[in-house]
Formats: structure tokens, sequence, C-alpha cells
């Protein structure tokens, strides 16, 4: 469960969060919906722990997590600009978080760090979490391959397969397709929604697209300037919009 109770953010004078409350159950997807400039981003980056709160709270699984490092948050966050390591396999690249969570200084050391790691990709432990992920996400046929070689799908399949692996409560995104073209995108919406079906838990999802809100959220919360203009299920959104503003978003006909 995700909880959002009165979270403000100003940027010195500027308030671009005003008074901002939610909740959402423990399996749901819950869309940031709104324009550009309306604050979805900072929404985000202040449930990840990536933006302070100037007031407010926000709980996770019942636990308060604004004062904890990212670190602490037990969330997983996909960016719209996926940066996969080119140099790495994607075998490598989803074991990463798991490397890392093993992180010894001498792993900067070319050849022996590289051999360390190695040794922990090439552990039972990592080779079943980063197999049953990869199978998950159609990737076991090109876990040896780099990501030069894959589509652009694939690609953002890999970025979500390396939140994944370590098996987070939420996952994070902000606008992860946009970077890909309207027929991928539209493949990758389901398939994300087939993700949430699977692994459960809370996923968080930034768009200004009203049809991938649609689609995808179990509820929607629409913004605009910083405001929670509405918050609900699509059908109630739909069906029942708050004011003219959020009608003409959604596209409610009058
Ligand atoms: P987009 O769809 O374009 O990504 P968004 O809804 O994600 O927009 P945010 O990035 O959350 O919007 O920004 C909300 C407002 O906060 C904007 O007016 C932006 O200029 C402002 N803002 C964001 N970060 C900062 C910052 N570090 N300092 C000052 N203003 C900021
Ligand atoms: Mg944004």
């Amino acid at each position: 469960a995700i909880k959002l109770e009165n979270v403000t953010k100003s940027f010195g004078a500027l308030t671009v969060i005003d008074n901002v409350s939610l909740e959402v159950g423990d399996d749901e997807f819950l869309v940031l919906l709104g324009p550009s400039g309306c604050g979805k981003s900072t929404i985000l980056r202040m449930i990840a722990g990536l933006e302070t709160v100037s007031s407010g709270q926000i709980h996770l699984g019942g636990k308060r997590v604004d004062q904890l490092p990212p670190s602490g948050r037990d969330m997983a966050f996909v960016f719209q600009s996926y940066a996969l390591y080119p140099h790495m396999t994607v075998r490598r690249n989803i074991a990463f978080p798991l490397i890392m969570r093993q992180f010894r200084w001498w792993f900067h050391i070319p050849v022996i760090g590289d051999l360390f790691k190695r040794r922990i990709e090439n552990s039972p432990e990592v080779r079943g979490l980063v197999e049953r992920t990869a199978d998950m996400l159609a990737l076991t046929k090109v876990l040896d391959r780099h990501p030069r070689t894959l589509s652009g799908g694939q690609r953002q399949r890999v970025a979500l397969g390396r939140a994944m692996v370590r098996q987070p409560s939420a996952f994070l995104m902000d606008e992860p397709l946009s970077n890909l073209d309207a027929k991928l995108r539209t493949a990758m919406r389901a398939e994300i929604t087939q993700l949430h079906q699977r692994v459960g838990g809370n996923f968080v999802y930034v768009t200004h697209d009203q049809i991938e809100a649609m689609t995808m959220g179990t509820r929607i919360a629409l913004m605009r300037d910083g405001s929670l203009q509405q918050f609900g299920t699509p059908r109630e959104i739909y069906e029942k919009p708050a004011n003219t503003y959020v009608a003409r978003f959604i596209g409610t006909p009058p």
C-alpha cells in the first residue's frame, strides 16, 4: 500500500506540489496523470526518496518512509531513458543490483574485481533470480548479448528486469515508454499490465497520456499545476469527472 498525506513540495517560494493526499491498496496500479509541468515526476521522485518532501508524510506498506534514504524504501525505479550498461551483457545488467548489494571496494580493480563480480553472478542464488526474471520478460534467449544488439522493446524489458530482480514491493516508472514508437508502446503497455498481474505489488506509473492511464491504471491521480484534481478508478473518473478540467482531459463527452 502507498499513502500520501498532505504532501507539499516547494522550491524556494514556488510551490509545485500543493497538499496532495491519496492512498492505494497493496496490489494496485497507480497512474499519475496530467500535462507537462503539473508535478508528476516530482511526486514520483518524492515517493522514491530522490526528492525530499517540504511537508506531509509518505507511507509504504504501513511504514513511514519520507525521511528514509532511497535505499531504505524497498522500491525500484525505471526511468524514461533506461540507462543500461553498454559494456555488460544482458545477464550482467539484470544481475547488477544483486552484485552491487555485495559491493566491496576492490570491485573497482579491473581484473580481480571482474573475477569477483562473475563469481556472484554465477552463484546459484543470483543465477536463479536472473533467469526467473528473464523468463518472465521473455529475455532468456538474449541473456548473453549486449544491449546494443537488442531492439528498443527488449532494452526496455532489460531495464524492467533490472528493477524487478531485487523483488521490491513497489515499482516506480516515469514515462518509461515515451522513447518507443506507437506500435511498440501499445505492446509494452500490455506487457507492463501483465507483469503487474503476475508479480503483484504496487506500481506507480507516470504518464501524460490519458489512454495509457485509462487502460493501465487501477487508480488514477489526475494533476493540474501541482494540485490533485481527482483521484479514482478509471471508470469513476470517466463517468463522474470532478470538474470540467478533468472531463476535458479525459475526454468525457459533455
Ligand atoms: P513533464 O510531463 O514535462 O515531465 P511533470 O508533470 O513531470 O512534467 P515536474 O517535473 O514534476 O513535472 O515539475 C513540476 C514543476 O516543478 C515544474 O513547474 C518544474 O519547473 C518545477 N520543478 C521541478 N524540479 C524543480 C527544481 N529542482 N527547481 C525548481 N523547480 C522545479
Ligand atoms: Mg516528468
